[in-house]
C-alpha cells in the first residue's frame, strides 16, 4: 500500500478542498492546484476567491463582529481552549497534512502542530487577562483610565513555511481580543488552513468570526479588503518585499499593520563555546524545516580558534541527514517548497563558490523528482557574497571566520534585516554584552530555538513591525481608549 492510500481523517487533502470558508459555510470552487513538493504531483485543488468573494468575507466578519466583541472573555477563552484540544487530538493527522503540502519532515511537522496549538492555549489564558490602566495626572488635574478595545476586522495573511503556526499566532490573539478575522493562507499550503477552520467550527467558533479564503490574485483581493473602512487591521507574515507593498497599500486607509518579515540571522560561535552544544544548536537553527524558517541561521560567524573543528563537525552532521519526502518517517530533510526555491538556493551557492567558497558537503541540487536540495556547508565564504545578504531559505550553512568580538558584531549587523540572532559562548557576561550590540528582535544564547508562544516574536529594522505571542501580542489587535475623568 502506498503512503497516499493510507491517508485518512484530517490528513486527507481531498477533505479540505471543499471551497472558501465564509460566514460559516463552504462555497464550492476550484482553480488553485496544491502540489506535493516531494513528487511534483497534484494533491488537491482549492477555490480561487475573487474580489467579490473577499468582500463577502468582510460582510461575514462584520456581521459577526458585534456579537463576538460582546461575548464574555471567559467564553471566548473556552472556545480557544477547545480549539487547542482538538488540534492536539488530531495532531498526527495535521502533521501528516503539513508534511504532504509543505514537504517538511514529520518531526518538524509534529513540532509545528504542537507549537501552533499552544498559541490557542496561551491566548485562551490571555483572553481573560486583558490589561487596563488607572493613573493620576502628575498635575492632579484629573484621572486617567485606559481601556483596551478590539481593533475591528482583521485581515491575516500567512506564508507557506509554517501553515498552521503562522495562522494560530494571529487567530489566537485576534479572537482573544474580540476581533473577527479573514485569513488568507499561502497558495502553496492552503489545506492546513482549511483543516484548522473545520476544527474551529467543531470547537464552537461562531459563523463569520473566522473566514478563510484562497486566491490566485492576492494583490487585488487584499487591496479591496484594505480599502473597506470596516477593516482596521492587517497582520502579515511573509517576505519583506511583499510587506513593503502591503504597508504602502494599508497607508491609503491608515490601517494598523503588524509585519513579521524576512530574516538573515547571524549565528556567532566564540572560541570558548562548548563545541558539541554549538553544533547541536547550529543543526536546530539551520535545519528546522530544512532551513525554510525566517529565524534560520543564515550566516555562521565562527572565531578562528574553533573554526576548523566547527566546520568539520557541522559537515559530518549535515552529510548524515536522510533526505526524502517529508511524510516518510525516516526523512530528516524534506524537499523545498517549489522548483523556484531550489533555483534560488542554487544561484546563491553557485555564486558563493565562484567567489572562492568551498562546499564541504552538498553544493548542487539533486536531480530526483520533487524539489530537493541537499544539506550543504560552505567554508571560506567572502563576507560580501550575495548569500550573506539574501535569505537562503534552504539547507545551506555558509561559514565565515572572524577574529575579534568587534568584527563579529559588525559583520552580524551588516544587513537590512534584524529578526533573530544566536550567540554561543560559555561567558554569559560576554553573551549579554554582545547581545546589547546586536541589532535584532530576538537572541538565542547557547540555544538554537527561540520560538515560544509566551515570548514576544518579531524583528527590528526591515524584519518587521510589532510582536506576536507573549503578553503583548494581544494588544496588536486592540486599540487603547483613554478616558479623562473628573469626579
Ligand atoms: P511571500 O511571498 O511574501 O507570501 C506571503 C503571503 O503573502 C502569501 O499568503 C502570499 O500569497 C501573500 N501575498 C503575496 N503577494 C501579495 C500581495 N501583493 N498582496 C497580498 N498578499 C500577497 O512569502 P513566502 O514566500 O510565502 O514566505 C517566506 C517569507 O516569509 C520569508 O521571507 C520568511 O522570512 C518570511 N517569514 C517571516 C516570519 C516572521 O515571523 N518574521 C515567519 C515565517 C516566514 P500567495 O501564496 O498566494 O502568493
Amino acid at each position: 500500500m502506498t503512503f497516499h492510500a493510507q491517508i485518512n481523517g484530517y490528513a486527507n487533502p481531498a477533505r479540505h478542498a471543499e471551497g472558501l470558508y465564509i460566514g460559516g459555510t463552504w462555497r464550492k470552487g476550484g482553480g488553485i492546484a496544491v502540489m506535493d513538493p516531494s513528487t511534483g504531483e497534484k494533491l488537491a485543488e482549492v477555490a480561487d476567491a475573487s474580489v467579490e468573494d473577499a468582500m463577502h468575507a468582510v460582510d461575514a466578519a462584520h456581521a459577526a463582529a458585534a456579537a463576538w466583541r460582546a461575548t464574555p472573555a471567559r467564553q471566548r477563552s473556552e472556545i480557544l481552549r477547545r480549539w487547542f484540544q482538538l488540534m492536539t487530538q488530531h495532531a498526527e493527522e495535521l502533521a501528516t497534512l503539513i508534511a504532504l503540502e509543505n514537504g517538511k519532515a514529520l518531526p518538524d511537522a509534529r513540532g509545528e502542530v504542537a507549537y501552533a496549538a499552544e498559541f490557542f492555549r496561551w491566548y485562551a489564558e490571555e483572553a481573560t487577562r486583558i490589561p487596563g490602566e488607572y493613573r493620576h495626572t502628575p498635575s492632579g488635574s484629573h484621572h486617567i483610565i485606559v481601556d483596551h478595545e478590539p481593533i475591528g476586522i482583521a485581515v491575516l495573511i500567512t506564508p507557506w513555511n509554517f501553515p498552521a503556526a503562522m495562522a494560530t499566532r494571529k487567530i489566537g490573539p485576534a479572537l482573544a481580543a474580540g476581533c473577527t478575522v479573514i485569513l488568507k493562507p499561502a497558495s502553496e499550503t492552503p489545506l492546513t488552513a482549511y483543516a484548522m477552520a473545520r476544527l474551529g467550527e467543531e470547537a464552537g467558533v461562531p459563523a463569520g468570526v473566522v473566514n478563510v479564503l484562497t486566491t490566485s490574485n492576492p494583490g487585488a483581493v487584499t487591496n479591496a479588503m484594505l480599502a473597506d473602512p470596516r477593516v482596521r487591521k492587517l497582520s502579515f507574515t511573509g517576505s519583506t518585499g511583499v510587506g513593503r507593498t502591503l504597508l504602502a497599500e494599508a497607508s491609503k486607509s491608515v490601517v494598523s499593520c503588524s509585519m513579521e518579515l524576512g530574516g538573515n540571522a547571524p549565528f556567532i560561535v566564540f572560541d570558548d563555546a562548548d563545541l558539541e552544544a554549538a553544533l547541536d544548536g547550529a543543526m536546530i537553527a539551520k535545519m528546522r524545516n530544512a532551513g525554510e524558517a525566517c529565524t534560520a541561521a543564515n550566516r555562521f560567524y565562527v572565531q578562528a580558534g574553533i573554526h576548523d573543528a566547527f566546520v568539520a563537525g557541522l559537515t559530518a552532521r549535515m552529510a548524515a541527514l536522510a533526505i526524502g519526502p517529508g511524510y516518510d518517517p525516516a526523512t530528516q530533510c524534506g524537499p523545498m517548497i517549489t522548483t523556484n526555491a531550489v533555483r534560488k538556493i542554487d544561484r546563491l551557492v553557485t555564486d558563493a563558490i565562484a567567489s572562492g567558497a568551498r562546499a564541504t558537503t552538498g553544493g548542487k541540487p539533486l536531480s530526483e523528482n520533487g524539489y530537493f536540495y541537499p544539506p550543504t556547508v560552505l567554508e571560506n565564504v567572502p563576507a560580501d557574497a550575495a548569500i550573506a545578504r539574501e535569505e537562503i531559505f534552504g539547507p545551506v550553512a555558509p561559514v565565515y571566520k572572524f577574529v575579534t568580538e568587534d568584527e563579529a558584531v559588525k559583520l552580524a549587523n551588516d544587513t537590512e534585516y534584524g529578526l533573530a540572532a544566536y550567540v554561543y559562548t560559555q561567558d554569559l557576561k560576554r553573551a549579554m554584552k554582545v547581545g546589547k550590540r546586536l541589532e535584532t528582535g530576538m537572541l538565542g544564547i547557547n540555544r538554537g530555538l527561540m520560538s515560544d508562544p509566551a515570548a514576544p516574536f518579531g524583528g527590528v529594522k526591515q524584519s518587521g513591525l510589532g510582536r506576536e505571542g507573549g503578553v503583548t501580542g494581544i494588544l496588536e489587535f486592540m486599540e487603547a481608549k483613554y478616558y479623562a475623568v473628573d469626579y
